[in-house]
């Protein structure tokens, strides 16, 4: 297995004998990125390529970013779901976001949908994080200070001072058990702020089917940083 190790975006390296040097290319009906090589002679010089690729990643997820607009479907908790705008209710004072039926229904201006989808999405993922990680630190037995939510590009989640822990909100549109291996993954840093096997040994006891979880986040990533508030 071919180490892509600060490779960013977790791209996969694809063998073609008909392209001439090194291409970075990405897999829209897939979601990923992938990195061509003309043949196996190739492999020992992707090292030398890690910058300009991660350059060409964040490049591309500008390019691609997806906002929140009325008709957008996107997934929120790993299962597609359509936003709808209405108008403003005259009974409702304040601008009111609500889940139903696979629908997320902003009533409000669609001036301001990101601005309500930012709150909701954010606030969502407080909740989910508040949950696993006190959950987590009660079953290590760590006591935790501060848990919040921010809007990272490359990075899931932080665990600062082996105490305070942040997450990225874009994790409230994976499937649940993702949620759960990130808030195993930094509540684990509580006790080990490292990647030791000492620390992936603790993951596992906390969330044994981590492994899954991971692959999935590696192959998914690219299309989850795409989603832009
Ligand atoms: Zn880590």
């Amino acid at each position: 297995m071919i180490s892509l190790d600060g490779f960013r975006g977790n791209p996969i390296l694809s063998i073609n004998p008909r392209a001439k040097r090194i291409i970075f290319r990405f897999d829209r009906a897939q979601g990923r990125t992938v990195i061509v090589i003309p043949s196996k002679q190739y492999v020992g010089k992707v090292a030398q390529h890690k910058d300009t690729f991660n350059q060409w990643v964040d490049s591309l997820i500008l390019k691609e970013r997806i906002t929140f607009s009325n008709g957008l479907i996107f997934p929120f908790k790993g299962a597609p779901h359509t936003l709808m705008v209405s108008p403003l209710d005259i009974h409702l004072k304040r601008p009111k976001v609500e889940l139903f039926n696979a629908i997320i229904r902003v009533h409000g201006h669609h001036d301001d949908i990101r601005r309500h989808m930012k709150k909701f999405l954010r606030d969502e993922a407080l909740i989910v994080a508040k949950i696993l990680s006190e959950k987590y630190a009660k079953a290590l037995d760590v006591p935790l200070t501060h848990i919040t939510i921010k809007d990272m590009s490359s990075m899931w989640g932080r665990c600062l001072r082996q105490k305070e822990l942040c997450y990225n909100w874009r994790l409230i549109l994976a499937p649940s058990p993702i949620f759960e291996y990130v808030a195993a993954h930094e509540v684990s840093h509580c006790i080990h702020p490292n990647h030791s096997a000492a620390f992936w040994k603790t993951v596992a006891i906390l969330c044994p089917h981590f492994k899954e979880n991971r692959a999935w986040l590696k192959n998914n990533s690219t299309m989850l940083m795409q989603y832009s508030l």
